[in-house]
């Protein structure tokens, strides 16, 4: 229902805006793809940082050396998760995601993008719908929206993309031309957990570097975040 709401709003959207389709088109959509990238990686860096609540047993699950497909495992999965708000526990996905990265690309589409939908991108495109019933909104502008939404909605499912080897023809040529980044390329956060946070097309990597260097140089970002205790 979330998504076919968000679907339904996005239309709204592109129904809603005034103008006609003309040059200016093409650079707001790239522009909101590069957004939709900054947002993945902003996010990621965050989370991957962010401490997870200590004391309630994330770190048991965490550092679980038996097999996780097992009853023991999975009945101290439900007692834990038990105690643990749904932000945290998407705190907990993603550093749970660097020791093994291949449980994410096993997880459906839906599973990864209805809370990046129903907490963030759809209650924008709502709000870009309260706006064009408000005023003139031009469709460059809008196209550039929809980029953003769309990127930001899909971007947990464009990273576990990367870790699977069956992707979608849609995007093999999506990485073929650029827009999306390929797994080569994503292993360089893998690698060291301190760059290449931007998960999407990776366009914005080269400025989001920087700026972790300077929040890991200031303390800002603790390496003690990257793992629950
Ligand atoms: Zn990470
Ligand atoms: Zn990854």
């Amino acid at each position: 229902m979330v998504i076919a709401t968000f679907v339904l709003s996005l239309a709204a959207n592109i129904a809603l805006s005034s103008g006609t389709m003309d040059w200016r088109i093409i650079p707001a959509c790239l522009i909101g793809w590069y957004l939709a990238d900054a947002a993945s990686g902003i996010v990621h860096m965050y989370m991957d940082y962010r401490h997870c609540p200590p004391g309630r047993g994330l770190d048991k699950l965490f550092f679980y050396s038996g097999s996780r497909i097992s009853e023991e495992y999975l009945e101290l999965r439900r007692s834990v998760l038990k105690h643990v708000g749904t932000f945290d526990r998407l705190v907990f996905d993603f550093k749970n995601h660097h020791p093994r990265p291949d449980a994410l690309g096993r997880r459906g589409i839906v599973d990864l993008i209805w809370s990046s939908i129903a907490f963030v991108a759809l209650p924008l495109s709502i709000l870009l719908n309260v706006a064009a019933l408000m005023w003139e909104i031009p469709l460059w502008f809008t196209a550039a929206a929809l980029m953003l939404l769309i990127g930001g909605a899909l971007a947990q499912y464009f990273h576990s993309s990367l870790h699977r080897a069956d992707v979608p023809l849609t995007i093999k040529a999506m990485r073929a031309v650029g827009l999306l980044m390929t797994p080569s390329a994503h292993a360089f956060h893998h690698a060291t957990l301190r760059r290449d946070f931007a998960t999407n097309s990776g366009w914005s990597n080269r400025l989001l570097n920087p700026i972790f260097s300077f929040l890991h140089r200031q303390g800002i970002l603790v390496d003690a975040g990257l793992e629950p205790t």
